[in-house]
């Protein structure tokens, strides 16, 4: 089976990260309960920042935020891991811009996931993320955005939302820990 996941907020924990070092920077020290109030998939408003403002403090902590300590949730790299030694493909398919390609894909390896360099594609937007889901013909696709979701209910693609707070709406088989991905993927054996 070929099955394509999004990175972030999908498979690691990078908003949170994101808080953490906008809170270290800001030198603040708001509470993870405002991060988890949270119903936007930016996170700059309990900073007090406008969303110009919040883009600016983004694009400038996107090196800390990218490439430092960001954990994977919790049993995502065993299962993907576990997917690759059954002989399953898996693609990943993230928005980020591509000059933060090969170092992406490379900070994956570090961390433990499996990626082989023609399975892993970058720099689309979110709503672009169809184009390649249709070429790749994946059977899975898994990712946390409304935005990209909503582009790929026709499809004949089966989706799973990561759940997050901004997702609560969709209507779609919801995966809340990956440690319990076999109670919601239907392998054919
Ligand atoms: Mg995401």
């Amino acid at each position: 089976m070929r099955f394509g996941f999004d990175i972030d907020d999908t498979l690691i924990n990078l908003r949170e990260h994101a808080f953490n070092i906008y809170n270290r920077k800001l030198g603040k020290q708001l509470g993870l309960e405002l991060f988890h109030a949270l119903k936007t998939v930016e996170i700059h408003e309990p900073f007090g920042m406008t969303s110009q403002e919040g883009k600016q403090m983004w694009n400038s902590s996107r090196e800390e935020i990218y490439y430092t300590t960001c954990p994977p949730y919790p049993g995502a790299v065993e299962m993907l891991q576990e997917l690759e030694e059954q002989g399953h493909e898996i693609f990943y398919i993230t928005a980020r811009d591509r000059e933060h390609g090969e170092r992406t894909k490379q900070w994956l390896k570090d961390n433990g996931f499996p990626v082989r360099d023609d399975r892993f594609f970058c720099g689309m937007k979110d709503e672009e993320k169809i184009q390649t889901i249709r070429q790749l013909k994946l059977n899975y696709y898994f990712d946390d955005k409304p935005a990209v979701l909503n582009t790929l209910s026709e499809e004949p693609v089966k989706l799973f939302v990561k759940d997050q707070t901004y997702n609560q709406h969709l209507n779609i088989p919801r995966i809340t820990d990956w440690t319990q991905w076999k109670t919601h993927i239907p392998l054919p054996h």
